[in-house]
Protein backbone atom coordinates (compact mmCIF):
# COMPACT_ATOMS: atom_id res chain seq x y z
CA UNK A 1 0.00 0.00 0.00
CA UNK A 2 1.75 3.21 -1.07
CA UNK A 3 0.90 6.61 -2.33
CA UNK A 4 0.50 7.78 -5.77
CA UNK A 5 3.27 9.70 -7.30
CA UNK A 6 2.01 13.78 -7.39
CA UNK A 7 2.56 14.77 -11.34
CA UNK A 8 4.96 17.78 -11.45
CA UNK A 9 2.59 19.52 -12.77
CA UNK A 10 0.64 19.26 -9.22
CA UNK A 11 4.05 20.00 -7.32
CA UNK A 12 4.57 23.17 -9.60
CA UNK A 13 0.99 24.44 -8.78
CA UNK A 14 1.22 24.47 -5.41
CA UNK A 15 4.22 26.84 -5.51
CA UNK A 16 2.42 29.59 -7.08
CA UNK A 17 1.33 32.83 -5.13
CA UNK A 18 -2.36 32.13 -5.26
CA UNK A 19 -5.27 34.57 -4.66
CA UNK A 20 -7.44 35.10 -7.59
CA UNK A 21 -8.58 34.98 -11.21
CA UNK A 22 -10.02 37.79 -12.24
CA UNK A 23 -11.18 38.75 -15.95
CA UNK A 24 -8.89 36.60 -17.85
CA UNK A 25 -5.95 36.53 -15.50
CA UNK A 26 -4.34 34.82 -12.03
CA UNK A 27 -3.88 37.84 -9.73
CA UNK A 28 -1.40 37.28 -6.78
CA UNK A 29 -3.50 39.29 -4.12
CA UNK A 30 -2.75 42.50 -2.17
CA UNK A 31 -4.03 42.24 0.97
CA UNK A 32 -1.44 40.62 3.04
CA UNK A 33 -4.73 38.32 4.69
CA UNK A 34 -3.74 35.12 4.05
CA UNK A 35 -5.33 31.81 4.82
CA UNK A 36 -3.19 28.62 5.03
CA UNK A 37 -4.80 25.32 3.18
CA UNK A 38 -3.99 22.24 5.12
CA UNK A 39 -3.61 19.07 3.69
CA UNK A 40 -6.17 16.75 6.24
CA UNK A 41 -4.34 13.73 5.74
CA UNK A 42 -1.38 14.85 7.58
CA UNK A 43 -1.91 18.36 8.88
CA UNK A 44 0.57 19.90 6.84
CA UNK A 45 0.09 23.35 5.22
CA UNK A 46 0.84 22.85 1.44
CA UNK A 47 -0.20 26.34 0.14
CA UNK A 48 -1.29 29.84 1.14
CA UNK A 49 -3.80 32.07 -0.70
CA UNK A 50 -4.07 35.71 -0.36
CA UNK A 51 -7.41 37.03 0.79
CA UNK A 52 -9.80 39.20 -1.59
CA UNK A 53 -9.64 42.97 -0.99
CA UNK A 54 -12.29 45.10 -1.70
CA UNK A 55 -10.81 46.52 -4.80
CA UNK A 56 -10.58 42.59 -6.18
CA UNK A 57 -14.27 42.17 -5.04
CA UNK A 58 -15.37 44.85 -6.76
CA UNK A 59 -12.53 44.55 -10.14
CA UNK A 60 -14.34 40.88 -10.63
CA UNK A 61 -17.87 41.72 -10.82
CA UNK A 62 -16.90 45.14 -12.80
CA UNK A 63 -15.19 42.51 -15.22
CA UNK A 64 -18.27 40.23 -14.72
CA UNK A 65 -20.40 42.79 -15.48
CA UNK A 66 -18.61 44.33 -18.41
CA UNK A 67 -18.57 41.23 -20.60
CA UNK A 68 -22.17 40.27 -19.37
CA UNK A 69 -23.11 43.64 -21.47
CA UNK A 70 -20.32 43.02 -24.16
CA UNK A 71 -18.99 39.77 -25.29
CA UNK A 72 -20.37 37.10 -23.77
CA UNK A 73 -23.90 39.00 -25.12
CA UNK A 74 -22.88 38.81 -28.78
CA UNK A 75 -21.75 34.60 -28.00
CA UNK A 76 -24.68 32.44 -29.91
CA UNK A 77 -25.92 30.06 -27.52
CA UNK A 78 -24.73 27.01 -29.84
CA UNK A 79 -21.08 28.79 -29.18
CA UNK A 80 -21.62 28.71 -25.46
CA UNK A 81 -22.59 24.89 -25.87
CA UNK A 82 -19.17 24.69 -27.98
CA UNK A 83 -17.10 26.00 -25.05
CA UNK A 84 -18.62 24.28 -22.28
CA UNK A 85 -18.03 20.80 -24.23
CA UNK A 86 -14.86 21.92 -24.71
CA UNK A 87 -14.22 22.74 -21.04
CA UNK A 88 -15.34 18.95 -20.43
CA UNK A 89 -12.81 17.81 -22.94
CA UNK A 90 -10.13 20.09 -21.28
CA UNK A 91 -11.51 19.10 -17.83
CA UNK A 92 -11.05 15.10 -18.86
CA UNK A 93 -7.81 15.93 -20.19
CA UNK A 94 -6.07 17.43 -17.32
CA UNK A 95 -8.21 15.27 -14.80
CA UNK A 96 -5.07 13.64 -13.20
CA UNK A 97 -3.81 16.86 -11.99
CA UNK A 98 -7.31 18.44 -10.96
CA UNK A 99 -7.90 15.44 -9.12
CA UNK A 100 -4.37 15.30 -7.02
CA UNK A 101 -5.01 18.82 -6.35
CA UNK A 102 -8.85 18.28 -4.56
CA UNK A 103 -7.46 15.05 -3.00
CA UNK A 104 -4.53 17.39 -1.69
CA UNK A 105 -6.83 19.94 -0.36
CA UNK A 106 -10.14 17.94 0.89
CA UNK A 107 -8.84 14.15 1.76
CA UNK A 108 -10.78 13.40 -0.44
CA UNK A 109 -9.87 9.73 -1.72
CA UNK A 110 -8.36 10.27 -4.93
CA UNK A 111 -10.77 7.40 -6.91
CA UNK A 112 -13.85 10.12 -5.69
CA UNK A 113 -11.72 12.68 -7.12
CA UNK A 114 -11.44 11.23 -10.41
CA UNK A 115 -14.66 9.94 -10.16
CA UNK A 116 -16.63 13.34 -8.88
CA UNK A 117 -14.71 15.98 -9.19
CA UNK A 118 -13.37 15.88 -12.68
CA UNK A 119 -15.69 12.88 -14.65
CA UNK A 120 -19.07 13.76 -13.08
CA UNK A 121 -18.60 17.50 -13.62
CA UNK A 122 -17.38 17.03 -17.26
CA UNK A 123 -20.86 15.43 -17.16
CA UNK A 124 -22.60 18.03 -16.34
CA UNK A 125 -20.78 20.46 -18.48
CA UNK A 126 -21.69 18.24 -21.26
CA UNK A 127 -25.60 18.34 -19.98
CA UNK A 128 -25.90 21.70 -19.48
CA UNK A 129 -24.13 22.22 -22.54
CA UNK A 130 -26.70 20.45 -24.87
CA UNK A 131 -29.57 23.36 -22.53
CA UNK A 132 -28.05 26.46 -24.18
CA UNK A 133 -29.81 25.99 -27.75
CA UNK A 134 -32.76 25.12 -25.83
CA UNK A 135 -33.77 28.01 -23.38
CA UNK A 136 -36.96 29.46 -25.19
CA UNK A 137 -39.89 31.47 -24.54
CA UNK A 138 -43.83 31.07 -25.41
CA UNK A 139 -46.26 32.50 -27.63
CA UNK A 140 -49.66 33.65 -26.42
CA UNK A 141 -52.91 34.76 -27.75
CA UNK A 142 -53.99 37.57 -26.06
CA UNK A 143 -57.31 37.57 -25.12
CA UNK A 144 -58.09 41.49 -25.44
CA UNK A 145 -60.98 42.45 -27.71
CA UNK A 146 -60.77 44.15 -31.19
CA UNK A 147 -62.15 47.68 -30.82
CA UNK A 148 -61.21 49.14 -34.78
CA UNK A 149 -59.72 45.63 -36.46
CA UNK A 150 -56.36 45.52 -34.49
CA UNK A 151 -54.66 42.82 -33.29
CA UNK A 152 -52.47 41.64 -30.59
CA UNK A 153 -49.85 38.94 -30.22
CA UNK A 154 -47.42 38.19 -27.07
CA UNK A 155 -44.48 36.28 -26.45
CA UNK A 156 -41.89 35.61 -23.70
CA UNK A 157 -38.41 35.76 -23.47
CA UNK A 158 -35.62 34.09 -21.50
CA UNK A 159 -33.16 36.71 -20.68
CA UNK A 160 -30.08 36.06 -18.18
CA UNK A 161 -30.24 37.71 -15.03
CA UNK A 162 -27.07 38.94 -15.33
CA UNK A 163 -23.74 38.66 -12.51
CA UNK A 164 -24.29 35.50 -10.48
CA UNK A 165 -22.31 34.91 -6.93
CA UNK A 166 -21.34 31.39 -6.42
CA UNK A 167 -20.64 30.21 -3.00
CA UNK A 168 -18.72 27.16 -3.24
CA UNK A 169 -18.67 24.57 0.23
CA UNK A 170 -15.51 22.58 1.26
CA UNK A 171 -16.83 19.24 0.05
CA UNK A 172 -17.12 18.67 -3.68
CA UNK A 173 -15.76 22.08 -4.44
CA UNK A 174 -15.09 21.33 -8.07
CA UNK A 175 -18.45 19.74 -8.65
CA UNK A 176 -20.48 21.82 -6.90
CA UNK A 177 -18.78 25.05 -8.64
CA UNK A 178 -19.41 23.24 -11.93
CA UNK A 179 -23.17 23.37 -11.24
CA UNK A 180 -22.38 27.30 -10.76
CA UNK A 181 -20.36 27.11 -13.67
CA UNK A 182 -22.61 25.25 -16.14
CA UNK A 183 -25.54 27.26 -15.12
CA UNK A 184 -24.47 30.20 -15.26
CA UNK A 185 -22.87 30.02 -18.62
CA UNK A 186 -25.36 27.90 -20.22
CA UNK A 187 -27.92 30.91 -19.96
CA UNK A 188 -25.82 33.62 -20.70
CA UNK A 189 -24.97 34.31 -17.09
CA UNK A 190 -21.42 35.79 -16.07
CA UNK A 191 -19.78 34.46 -12.44
CA UNK A 192 -18.13 35.39 -9.86
CA UNK A 193 -16.96 32.17 -8.19
CA UNK A 194 -16.05 32.61 -4.01
CA UNK A 195 -14.24 28.66 -2.90
CA UNK A 196 -14.37 27.83 0.72
CA UNK A 197 -11.49 28.83 2.23
CA UNK A 198 -10.26 25.15 2.70
CA UNK A 199 -10.73 24.40 -0.86
CA UNK A 200 -9.79 27.69 -3.07
CA UNK A 201 -7.03 25.85 -5.52
CA UNK A 202 -8.43 23.84 -8.17
CA UNK A 203 -11.42 25.74 -9.11
CA UNK A 204 -8.42 28.17 -9.93
CA UNK A 205 -6.97 26.18 -12.20
CA UNK A 206 -10.01 25.51 -13.58
CA UNK A 207 -10.53 29.00 -14.21
CA UNK A 208 -7.43 29.29 -16.36
CA UNK A 209 -8.79 26.17 -18.24
CA UNK A 210 -11.99 27.92 -19.15
CA UNK A 211 -9.90 30.46 -20.77
CA UNK A 212 -8.46 27.58 -22.38
CA UNK A 213 -11.77 26.56 -23.67
CA UNK A 214 -12.91 29.98 -25.07
CA UNK A 215 -14.63 31.24 -22.41
CA UNK A 216 -13.76 35.23 -22.88
CA UNK A 217 -12.00 36.81 -20.29
CA UNK A 218 -14.38 38.30 -17.51
CA UNK A 219 -17.14 35.50 -17.87
CA UNK A 220 -15.98 33.17 -14.94
CA UNK A 221 -13.89 34.90 -11.95
CA UNK A 222 -12.96 33.52 -8.97
CA UNK A 223 -11.92 35.59 -5.84
CA UNK A 224 -11.02 33.92 -2.38
CA UNK A 225 -11.05 34.68 1.14
CA UNK A 226 -12.53 33.29 4.39
CA UNK A 227 -16.72 34.22 4.78
CA UNK A 228 -15.91 37.93 4.73
CA UNK A 229 -15.39 37.74 1.22
CA UNK A 230 -18.44 36.11 0.19
CA UNK A 231 -20.62 38.49 2.51
CA UNK A 232 -19.21 41.08 0.72
CA UNK A 233 -19.40 39.63 -2.86
CA UNK A 234 -23.50 38.82 -1.68
CA UNK A 235 -24.04 42.38 -1.28
CA UNK A 236 -22.52 43.80 -4.50
CA UNK A 237 -25.11 46.21 -5.96
CA UNK A 238 -23.83 44.37 -9.41
CA UNK A 239 -24.70 40.83 -8.26
CA UNK A 240 -28.17 39.93 -10.08
CA UNK A 241 -28.42 36.28 -8.37
CA UNK A 242 -26.51 34.53 -5.56
CA UNK A 243 -25.99 30.77 -5.94
CA UNK A 244 -25.14 29.42 -2.01
CA UNK A 245 -24.61 26.27 -1.21
CA UNK A 246 -23.53 25.51 2.49
CA UNK A 247 -24.96 25.18 6.19
CA UNK A 248 -28.28 26.68 6.93
CA UNK A 249 -26.98 29.26 9.61
CA UNK A 250 -24.59 30.45 6.41
CA UNK A 251 -27.61 30.25 4.52
CA UNK A 252 -30.26 31.92 6.41
CA UNK A 253 -27.32 34.82 6.68
CA UNK A 254 -26.72 34.95 2.85
CA UNK A 255 -30.08 34.47 1.93
CA UNK A 256 -31.06 38.62 4.42
CA UNK A 257 -28.43 40.34 3.25
CA UNK A 258 -28.69 39.28 -0.65
CA UNK A 259 -32.60 40.56 -0.44
CA UNK A 260 -31.64 43.58 1.91
CA UNK A 261 -29.03 44.55 -0.08
CA UNK A 262 -31.05 44.88 -3.72
CA UNK A 263 -33.78 42.11 -3.48
CA UNK A 264 -31.35 39.79 -5.10
CA UNK A 265 -32.45 36.38 -6.29
CA UNK A 266 -31.29 33.57 -3.89
CA UNK A 267 -30.83 29.55 -4.29
CA UNK A 268 -29.79 28.02 -1.22
CA UNK A 269 -28.49 24.59 -1.24
CA UNK A 270 -28.19 24.09 2.08
CA UNK A 271 -27.57 20.76 4.73
CA UNK A 272 -29.61 17.46 5.16
CA UNK A 273 -30.68 14.92 8.13
CA UNK A 274 -31.47 12.19 5.54
CA UNK A 275 -33.81 9.24 6.49
CA UNK A 276 -33.35 5.74 5.29
CA UNK A 277 -35.98 3.37 6.00
CA UNK A 278 -35.72 -0.37 5.47
CA UNK A 279 -39.19 -1.80 5.00
CA UNK A 280 -40.22 -4.96 6.46
CA UNK A 281 -39.54 -6.90 3.10
CA UNK A 282 -36.08 -5.24 2.33
CA UNK A 283 -33.00 -6.80 0.39
CA UNK A 284 -30.91 -6.31 3.86
CA UNK A 285 -28.00 -7.07 1.97
CA UNK A 286 -28.62 -4.65 -0.75
CA UNK A 287 -29.77 -1.93 1.68
CA UNK A 288 -26.80 -2.39 3.74
CA UNK A 289 -24.45 -2.19 0.77
CA UNK A 290 -25.87 0.83 -0.82
CA UNK A 291 -26.05 2.56 2.55
CA UNK A 292 -22.32 1.92 2.98
CA UNK A 293 -21.75 2.99 -0.11
CA UNK A 294 -23.46 6.43 -0.01
CA UNK A 295 -23.01 7.12 4.24
CA UNK A 296 -19.88 6.78 4.25
CA UNK A 297 -18.43 8.25 0.83
CA UNK A 298 -16.28 11.12 1.61
CA UNK A 299 -16.73 10.12 5.20
CA UNK A 300 -20.07 10.85 4.80
CA UNK A 301 -19.58 15.12 4.43
CA UNK A 302 -22.00 14.72 1.99
CA UNK A 303 -25.37 16.85 2.11
CA UNK A 304 -27.63 14.38 0.27
CA UNK A 305 -26.12 10.82 2.67
CA UNK A 306 -28.09 9.37 4.38
CA UNK A 307 -27.63 9.86 8.13
CA UNK A 308 -30.38 8.06 10.07
CA UNK A 309 -32.17 4.48 9.27
CA UNK A 310 -35.03 3.54 10.18
CA UNK A 311 -34.96 -0.50 10.22
CA UNK A 312 -38.15 -2.94 10.87
CA UNK A 313 -37.37 -4.56 14.84
CA UNK A 314 -37.24 -8.52 13.16
CA UNK A 315 -34.37 -6.90 11.15
CA UNK A 316 -32.45 -5.18 13.47
CA UNK A 317 -30.27 -7.73 14.51
CA UNK A 318 -28.82 -8.69 11.50
CA UNK A 319 -28.49 -5.24 9.76
CA UNK A 320 -26.57 -3.88 12.89
CA UNK A 321 -24.48 -7.02 11.98
CA UNK A 322 -23.95 -6.58 8.43
CA UNK A 323 -23.03 -2.73 9.18
CA UNK A 324 -20.59 -3.88 11.67
CA UNK A 325 -18.93 -6.22 9.24
CA UNK A 326 -18.72 -3.93 6.21
CA UNK A 327 -17.51 -1.10 8.42
CA UNK A 328 -14.90 -3.46 9.81
CA UNK A 329 -13.56 -3.95 6.46
CA UNK A 330 -12.64 -0.75 5.66
CA UNK A 331 -9.86 0.41 4.69
CA UNK A 332 -8.59 3.38 6.62
CA UNK A 333 -6.17 5.45 5.33
CA UNK A 334 -3.95 8.35 3.10
CA UNK A 335 -6.55 9.61 0.55
CA UNK A 336 -3.31 9.47 -2.30
CA UNK A 337 -3.83 5.37 -1.25
CA UNK A 338 -5.54 3.59 -3.94
CA UNK A 339 -6.18 0.87 -2.05
CA UNK A 340 -7.84 3.03 0.31
CA UNK A 341 -11.58 3.53 1.03
CA UNK A 342 -12.07 5.94 4.25
CA UNK A 343 -10.05 8.81 4.24
CA UNK A 344 -9.45 11.86 7.04
CA UNK A 345 -12.54 14.42 7.38
CA UNK A 346 -11.57 17.59 5.23
CA UNK A 347 -10.50 20.11 7.81
CA UNK A 348 -10.31 20.58 11.73
CA UNK A 349 -13.24 22.85 12.21
CA UNK A 350 -14.92 19.32 10.60
CA UNK A 351 -12.91 17.20 13.04
CA UNK A 352 -13.76 19.09 15.95
CA UNK A 353 -17.22 18.71 15.52
CA UNK A 354 -17.28 14.92 14.55
CA UNK A 355 -15.16 14.27 17.31
CA UNK A 356 -18.17 15.88 19.50
CA UNK A 357 -21.06 14.12 17.81
CA UNK A 358 -18.77 11.18 18.55
CA UNK A 359 -18.48 12.00 21.89
CA UNK A 360 -22.31 12.23 22.37
CA UNK A 361 -22.97 8.96 21.11
CA UNK A 362 -20.96 7.49 23.60
CA UNK A 363 -22.19 9.49 26.42
CA UNK A 364 -25.79 9.01 25.39
CA UNK A 365 -26.51 6.64 22.51
CA UNK A 366 -25.57 2.80 22.08
CA UNK A 367 -22.25 2.82 19.61
CA UNK A 368 -22.15 -0.36 17.78
CA UNK A 369 -18.80 0.44 15.72
CA UNK A 370 -16.38 2.50 15.24
CA UNK A 371 -17.24 5.73 17.73
CA UNK A 372 -13.77 7.13 18.08
CA UNK A 373 -11.57 9.74 16.61
CA UNK A 374 -8.22 8.26 15.47
CA UNK A 375 -4.91 8.84 17.42
CA UNK A 376 -2.71 9.40 14.16
CA UNK A 377 -2.06 12.86 12.23
CA UNK A 378 -4.64 14.42 10.24
CA UNK A 379 -7.85 14.37 11.09
CA UNK A 380 -9.15 11.00 10.59
CA UNK A 381 -12.37 9.26 13.09
CA UNK A 382 -13.49 5.76 12.46
CA UNK A 383 -16.33 4.78 10.55
CA UNK A 384 -19.24 4.81 13.18
CA UNK A 385 -22.78 3.32 13.34
CA UNK A 386 -24.96 4.01 16.26
CA UNK A 387 -28.13 2.45 18.08
CA UNK A 388 -30.16 5.19 18.86
CA UNK A 389 -31.56 6.25 22.28
CA UNK A 390 -35.15 6.82 20.91
CA UNK A 391 -37.36 8.89 18.65
CA UNK A 392 -35.92 11.61 20.30
CA UNK A 393 -31.84 11.26 19.97
CA UNK A 394 -30.15 14.17 19.06
CA UNK A 395 -28.18 12.14 16.77
CA UNK A 396 -31.65 11.25 14.38
CA UNK A 397 -32.08 15.12 14.66
CA UNK A 398 -28.90 17.38 14.23
CA UNK A 399 -26.60 17.25 11.04
CA UNK A 400 -23.55 15.78 11.89
CA UNK A 401 -22.24 15.78 8.18
CA UNK A 402 -19.58 12.76 9.07
CA UNK A 403 -19.69 9.15 8.92
CA UNK A 404 -22.15 8.58 11.75
CA UNK A 405 -24.88 6.64 11.04
CA UNK A 406 -27.76 6.39 13.51
CA UNK A 407 -30.29 3.34 13.48
CA UNK A 408 -33.78 3.70 15.16
CA UNK A 409 -35.89 0.37 15.15
CA UNK A 410 -40.04 0.39 14.05
CA UNK A 411 -43.17 -2.03 14.46
CA UNK A 412 -45.07 -0.51 11.74
CA UNK A 413 -44.76 1.10 8.40
CA UNK A 414 -47.49 3.58 9.11
CA UNK A 415 -45.12 4.87 11.54
CA UNK A 416 -42.31 5.51 8.84
CA UNK A 417 -43.97 9.23 7.14
CA UNK A 418 -43.99 10.64 10.73
CA UNK A 419 -40.44 9.77 11.92
CA UNK A 420 -39.20 10.57 8.50
CA UNK A 421 -40.72 13.65 8.62
CA UNK A 422 -39.38 14.66 11.97
CA UNK A 423 -36.59 16.89 11.13
CA UNK A 424 -36.32 20.34 10.49
CA UNK A 425 -34.42 19.36 7.12
CA UNK A 426 -36.11 17.89 3.79
CA UNK A 427 -33.20 17.57 1.48
CA UNK A 428 -33.40 13.30 0.15
CA UNK A 429 -35.07 10.56 1.43
CA UNK A 430 -34.43 6.72 0.56
CA UNK A 431 -37.05 3.23 0.83
CA UNK A 432 -35.28 0.17 0.54
CA UNK A 433 -38.16 -2.23 -0.65
CA UNK A 434 -39.10 -4.69 -3.85
CA UNK A 435 -42.69 -3.51 -2.74
CA UNK A 436 -42.84 -1.04 -5.32
CA UNK A 437 -46.74 -0.40 -4.59
CA UNK A 438 -46.24 0.49 -1.11
CA UNK A 439 -43.57 2.57 -1.99
CA UNK A 440 -45.37 4.88 -4.46
CA UNK A 441 -48.05 5.11 -1.84
CA UNK A 442 -45.22 6.79 0.88
CA UNK A 443 -43.36 8.90 -1.22
CA UNK A 444 -46.57 11.27 -1.28
CA UNK A 445 -46.08 11.64 2.67
CA UNK A 446 -42.56 12.48 2.79
CA UNK A 447 -41.17 15.98 2.92
CA UNK A 448 -38.13 15.72 0.76
CA UNK A 449 -36.60 17.28 -2.01
CA UNK A 450 -35.55 14.24 -3.39
CA UNK A 451 -36.65 10.57 -2.97
CA UNK A 452 -35.06 7.46 -3.82
CA UNK A 453 -36.31 3.65 -3.76
CA UNK A 454 -33.24 1.56 -3.56
CA UNK A 455 -30.82 3.69 -3.96
CA UNK A 456 -29.49 6.97 -1.82
CA UNK A 457 -27.97 9.73 -3.08
CA UNK A 458 -27.02 9.55 -6.63
CA UNK A 459 -27.37 13.27 -8.48
CA UNK A 460 -28.06 13.07 -11.80
CA UNK A 461 -27.79 16.44 -14.33
CA UNK A 462 -31.45 15.38 -15.92
CA UNK A 463 -33.04 14.95 -11.98
CA UNK A 464 -34.03 18.15 -10.12
CA UNK A 465 -32.28 18.56 -7.45
CA UNK A 466 -32.58 20.62 -3.94
CA UNK A 467 -34.58 21.09 -0.70
CA UNK A 468 -37.71 21.86 1.34
CA UNK A 469 -38.10 23.13 5.09
CA UNK A 470 -34.31 24.19 6.47
CA UNK A 471 -32.63 21.95 3.61
CA UNK A 472 -32.84 25.07 0.93
CA UNK A 473 -34.76 27.21 -1.75
CA UNK A 474 -34.15 26.51 -5.47
CA UNK A 475 -33.67 23.23 -7.76
CA UNK A 476 -30.43 22.56 -9.51
CA UNK A 477 -30.42 20.59 -12.57
CA UNK A 478 -33.04 19.31 -15.62
CA UNK A 479 -34.71 22.32 -16.66
CA UNK A 480 -35.20 24.01 -13.21
CA UNK A 481 -32.58 25.93 -13.50
CA UNK A 482 -33.62 27.76 -16.24
CA UNK A 483 -36.45 29.59 -13.93
CA UNK A 484 -33.33 30.68 -11.43
CA UNK A 485 -31.16 31.70 -14.03
CA UNK A 486 -33.04 34.17 -16.68
CA UNK A 487 -35.93 36.65 -15.99
CA UNK A 488 -38.91 36.09 -18.13
CA UNK A 489 -39.77 39.10 -20.42
CA UNK A 490 -43.35 39.48 -21.84
CA UNK A 491 -43.61 41.29 -25.05
CA UNK A 492 -46.67 42.31 -26.51
CA UNK A 493 -47.20 43.82 -29.80
CA UNK A 494 -50.61 44.95 -31.32
CA UNK A 495 -51.09 45.09 -35.21
P1 LIG B 1 -20.52 27.02 5.33
O1 LIG B 1 -21.92 27.46 5.33
O2 LIG B 1 -19.68 27.26 6.49
O3 LIG B 1 -19.73 27.67 4.09
C1 LIG B 1 -20.21 27.59 2.76
C2 LIG B 1 -19.53 28.67 1.95
O4 LIG B 1 -19.99 29.94 2.40
C3 LIG B 1 -18.00 28.69 2.08
O5 LIG B 1 -17.44 29.10 0.84
C4 LIG B 1 -17.80 29.77 3.13
O6 LIG B 1 -16.52 30.34 3.07
C5 LIG B 1 -18.87 30.77 2.70
N1 LIG B 1 -19.29 31.70 3.75
C6 LIG B 1 -19.12 31.63 5.08
N2 LIG B 1 -19.70 32.70 5.69
C7 LIG B 1 -20.25 33.45 4.70
C8 LIG B 1 -21.01 34.66 4.67
N3 LIG B 1 -21.33 35.33 5.78
N4 LIG B 1 -21.43 35.13 3.48
C9 LIG B 1 -21.15 34.46 2.32
N5 LIG B 1 -20.44 33.32 2.28
C10 LIG B 1 -20.00 32.81 3.45
O7 LIG B 1 -20.57 25.48 4.94
P2 LIG B 1 -19.37 24.49 4.78
O8 LIG B 1 -18.38 24.98 3.79
O9 LIG B 1 -18.91 24.19 6.17
O10 LIG B 1 -20.09 23.23 4.11
C11 LIG B 1 -20.73 22.26 4.86
C12 LIG B 1 -22.22 22.51 4.89
O11 LIG B 1 -22.71 22.68 3.58
C13 LIG B 1 -22.97 21.34 5.48
O12 LIG B 1 -23.89 21.80 6.42
C14 LIG B 1 -23.69 20.72 4.30
O13 LIG B 1 -24.88 20.09 4.60
C15 LIG B 1 -23.87 21.86 3.38
N6 LIG B 1 -23.87 21.42 1.99
C16 LIG B 1 -25.05 21.40 1.30
C17 LIG B 1 -25.11 20.93 0.01
C18 LIG B 1 -26.39 20.96 -0.76
O14 LIG B 1 -26.37 20.85 -1.97
N7 LIG B 1 -27.54 21.07 -0.15
C19 LIG B 1 -23.91 20.42 -0.67
C20 LIG B 1 -22.72 20.51 0.14
C21 LIG B 1 -22.72 21.00 1.42
P3 LIG B 1 -15.39 29.80 4.07
O15 LIG B 1 -15.33 28.32 3.92
O16 LIG B 1 -14.19 30.47 3.55
O17 LIG B 1 -15.82 30.21 5.45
Amino acid sequence: MSEIQLLPQVREFLQRNHAHFIDGQYRAGTSGKRVPIVNPANGEVIAQITCATADEVESAVAAARRTFKGEWAQTSPYQRGVILNRLADLMEANGEELAQLETLCSGKSIHLSRMFEVGQSAIFLRYYAGWTTKINGETMSPSFPSMAGEQYTAFTRREPVGVVAGIVPWNFSVMIGVWKIAAALATGCTLVLKPSEFTPLTLLRLAELAIEAGVPAGVFNVINGTGEVGASLIEHPQVAKVSFTGSVPTGLKVGQSAMAANLTRVTLELGGKNAAALLPDANIDGAVAGLIQTGYVHQGQVCAAPERIYVHRSQLDETLAKFTAALQGMNIGSPLDESVNFGPLANKPQFDKVSQFLQLAREQSQVVCGGKPLARAGYFVEPTVVLANGPQDRLLHEETFGPILCVLPYDEVEELPALINDSPFGLTASMWTNDLSRALRLIPQIEAGTVYVNMHTFLDPSVPFGGIKASGTGREFGSAFIDDYTELKSVMIRY
